[in-house]
Parts: C-alpha cells; structure tokens; sequence
C-alpha cells in the first residue's frame, strides 16, 4: 500500500489544455473516487498516475517515489477498466495468471496468488472455464482477480461497473467496497455516476472541466457544497 500525491499536476493534449492545476492527496489505504461529467478529465488523470499518458506539468508520486518518468510496469499499480478484455482463449486461472507468468514469477508463487484472488473473489468453482461460460459479473470478478494477483500498492479503476444492468451495478459495488475493506490498497475509482460515487468513496473529488471543484468526505460534499455545481451534481439523480 501506499499514498498518492497529485501535485500541481496540467495536461495539453497537443495547444488544447485537458487537466489544469490538479492536486488530490490520496492517504494510504483510502478509496477516493473522481466524479464528474463525461469529457471532464478523469480518466486522462487516472491514465496520468498509470504511466499510460505523459504528464505535462506537475508531479505525480506513489509512496515516496515521483513516478514522472516511470514506465507503467515499474508504479506497482493495477488498473481494471470498463472494457475488461479478458483472453478469450484461456480460462479464468490462465487468464489470472498471466501478467505475472509474463513477469517471470515463480510458480508456486502464481499458483498461491491465483488461489487467494479466487478464494477472495469466489471464483473457484469457475477456475477452468473459458469467459464467453460466465456471466457478466463473473467476468468482472476475473478481471479484479487479475488486479489482485499483481499485490500492486495502488488500485486504478475507470468506470468498471458501466458496462453492467443496473442491478449488477449494485450488487459489484458492494463487492469492490468489501474487496477494499478486506485488502485495504489504496483505490483511486473513476465513475460518473454521483451515486456510485456517494455509496463507495471515503474522499470524493468532483472535477469539471479539468478542474477540481471540491474534495471531501460524502456527506461534506452533500451537507457543504462548495458551489451550485457540486450541489447540482451530487443532488440530481443518475
Ligand atoms: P472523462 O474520462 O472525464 O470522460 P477524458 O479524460 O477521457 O474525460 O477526456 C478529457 C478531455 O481530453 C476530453 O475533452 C477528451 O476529448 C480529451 N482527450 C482525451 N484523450 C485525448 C487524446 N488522446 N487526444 C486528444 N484529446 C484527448
Ligand atoms: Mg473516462
């Protein structure tokens, strides 16, 4: 586990400016979600402390380590994504086992990683089937084993839960939350959907047009709103 500082942290694709002057601190162990509309700069941020997008000013540190410059292999992180491409032709145990085979992992290490991950996530009975045998919250589950096996220090996810009805929706955020209190890494989760965003963060950080708004706790933002966005974005329904 570890903290995540945003500091001070623009990005221009190109003349036109996406992120300007982002700073979020991230204490160790806390799921802090950024909510805000589409095209407001989350996931460029999320893609930012990744490694997947250059940073443009600013710093970005995981722990005690400025990872600038760090390639995303080398940041000890784990993204799970809405369009959670699993290898259609391997089963739910290759499939977990894969990024760290490619790391050339000891074994008994995978094997061990792999059985944890499908004991915290019950996917044992499934462990020898191949993705288009399992529903699609299953698949969602193989996708966060994947996350899991990796024992990363920080959690990514970017709107994992959009490509579900909405009674799954539900069910996989109860299940992301209790995945947290039971490893407590700590999460940074993009959604745009405030109620995902009210039921699962300890710190919420609303950003519109690449800035942000206000960070604060649920219920600070709904008692406190710093402005009529805020108030508007938390108040309305999804
Ligand atoms: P969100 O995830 O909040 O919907 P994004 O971070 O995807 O927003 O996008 C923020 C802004 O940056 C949008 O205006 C988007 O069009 C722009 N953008 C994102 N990626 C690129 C890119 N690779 N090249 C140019 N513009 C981009
Ligand atoms: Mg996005």
């Amino acid at each position: 586990m570890a903290q995540v500082a945003i500091s001070n942290v623009a990005k221009a694709f190109g003349t036109v400016k996406v992120l300007h002057d982002v700073s979020v601190d991230i204490p160790d162990g806390q799921f802090v979600v950024l909510v805000g509309p589409s095209g407001c700069g989350k996931s460029t941020l999320l893609r930012m402390v990744a490694g997947l997008e250059t940073i443009s000013a600013g710093t970005i540190a995981i722990g005690e380590r400025v990872v600038n410059h760090l390639p995303p292999a080398k940041r000890d992180i784990a993204m799970v994504f809405q369009n959670y491409a699993l290898y259609p032709h391997k089963t739910v145990e290759q499939n977990m086992a894969f990024a760290l085979k490619l790391r050339k992992t000891d074994p008994a290490v995978v094997t061990e990683r792999v059985k944890r991950a499908a004991d915290i996530l019950d996917l044992n009975p499934y462990l020898k089937r191949y993705p288009r045998q399992l529903s699609g919250g299953q698949r969602q589950r193989v996708a966060m084993g994947r996350a899991i096996v990796r024992n990363p220090q920080v959690f990514l996810f970017d709107e994992p839960l959009s490509n579900l009805d909405a009674k799954l929706r539900v069910q996989m955020r109860t299940e992301i939350k209790e995945l947290h209190q039971r490893l407590k890494t700590t999460t940074i989760y993009v959604t745009h959907d405030q109620i995902e965003a009210m039921t699962m963060a300890d710190k919420i950080v609303v950003m519109r047009d690449g800035r942000i708004e206000q960070i604060g706790a649920p219920l600070e933002l709904f008692d406190r709103p710093a402005n009529l966005f805020v108030a508007g974005f938390i108040g309305s329904p999804s």
